[in-house]
């Protein structure tokens, strides 16, 4: 059993620590928000009405928080408040930058650290199969696998310090752009007479196949399982994909990558979310285009 503080109760972070608590673990969580606290705490989450309690002898903390200013101040209080040697990692997706900035401080306060963002959504979260991918020391991996183990059903050490979120944000950006492609081709195709059904049994499984056609098609029929059949609802929200497309962007930026499809890319998911999409099924950008068209 491990003495685990857990903070960032939200969509994600409250069925990860019901996980932990599920699996024999002593979690004590903390977030700013009262109902997601509440919510933990009727999962057998200990709940903590400041940072600084959930964190009296914790061996490991998790952070699962918005965005990386969040990460960065938070660990700053932590930081203040642990012993050298104790564990933390953080499994918001954040820009690669922060945190590496996150590692470097832990690193300065004799603690261990591992960026480990997930993908999987809220599904993944309450069904503990979420993909972990993790950036930090072989120390820091070792130390977080049995845990990550209880949240997931995939755990990728992807490198050193910042590894895991520069995965993630590469993935998403993959992803974000074979979305857009692949309803680009739908809308051609019904432009052109081909019925949904005919495109996805050709290029399903021929070479325009991937997991915006074959898992997550964005025309309702043939997967019926695709949010394109239950109105897109998510799923995984447009808000969320245009995060991970602006995370990859800044990246691009700061690296000197040339990533043009992926900036096209953002910039569509911009206008979907300003004409009032974020909270839809990314999928549900097939619309935008169709309207366009
Ligand atoms: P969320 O907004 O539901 O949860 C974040 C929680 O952090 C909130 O409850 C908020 O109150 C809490 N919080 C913020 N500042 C705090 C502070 N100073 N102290 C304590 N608590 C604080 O978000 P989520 O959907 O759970 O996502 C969390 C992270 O996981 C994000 O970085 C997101 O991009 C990433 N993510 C989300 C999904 C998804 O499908 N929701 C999938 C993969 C990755």
């Amino acid at each position: 059993m491990t003495r685990i503080a857990f903070i960032g109760l939200g969509n994600m972070g409250g069925p990860m620590a019901a996980n932990l608590v599920k699996a024999g673990h002593d979690v004590v969580g903390f977030d700013l928000v009262h109902d997601a606290l509440k919510a933990a705490e009727a999962t057998g989450v200990k709940a903590a009405n400041v940072l600084t309690e959930a964190l009296v002898d914790a061996e490991v903390v998790i952070t699962m928080l918005p965005k990386g200013q969040h990460v960065l101040t938070l660990w700053t209080d932590i930081l203040l408040s642990v012993p050298k040697g104790t564990l933390l990692i953080d499994s918001s997706t954040i820009d690669v930058e922060s945190a590496r900035k996150a590692h470097a401080m832990a690193d300065d306060a004799g603690c261990l650290s591992l960026d480990a963002p997930v993908s999987g959504g809220t599904g993944g979260a309450a069904a503990g199969t979420l993909t972990f991918m993790a950036g930090g020391s072989q120390e820091s991996f070792a130390g977080a696998k049995p845990l990550l183990e209880v949240m997931g059903k995939k755990i990728v050490h992807c490198g050193d310090a910042g590894a895991g979120q520069a995965a993630k944000i590469c993935n998403n950006m993959i992803l974000g752009i074979s979305m857009i492609g692949v309803c680009e081709a739908f809308v051609l195709g019904e432009k052109l007479g081909l019925s949904h059904q005919a495109l996805f049994d050709v290029a399903s499984t021929s070479s325009g196949q991937c997991w915006s056609i074959n898992t997550y098609c964005p025309v309702p029929g043939p997967v019926p399982t695709s949010p394109a059949n239950n109105d897109y609802k998510p799923g995984f929200m447009a808000a969320l994909m245009l995060k991970d497309l602006r995370l990859a962007q800044e990246a691009a930026l700061s690296s000197g990558a040339s990533t043009p499809l992926g900036a096209e890319a953002a910039q569509l998911y911009a206008l979907f979310e300003k004409l009032g999409n974020g909270g839809r099924d990314f999928s549900a950008i097939i619309e935008m285009f169709r309207e366009a068209s």
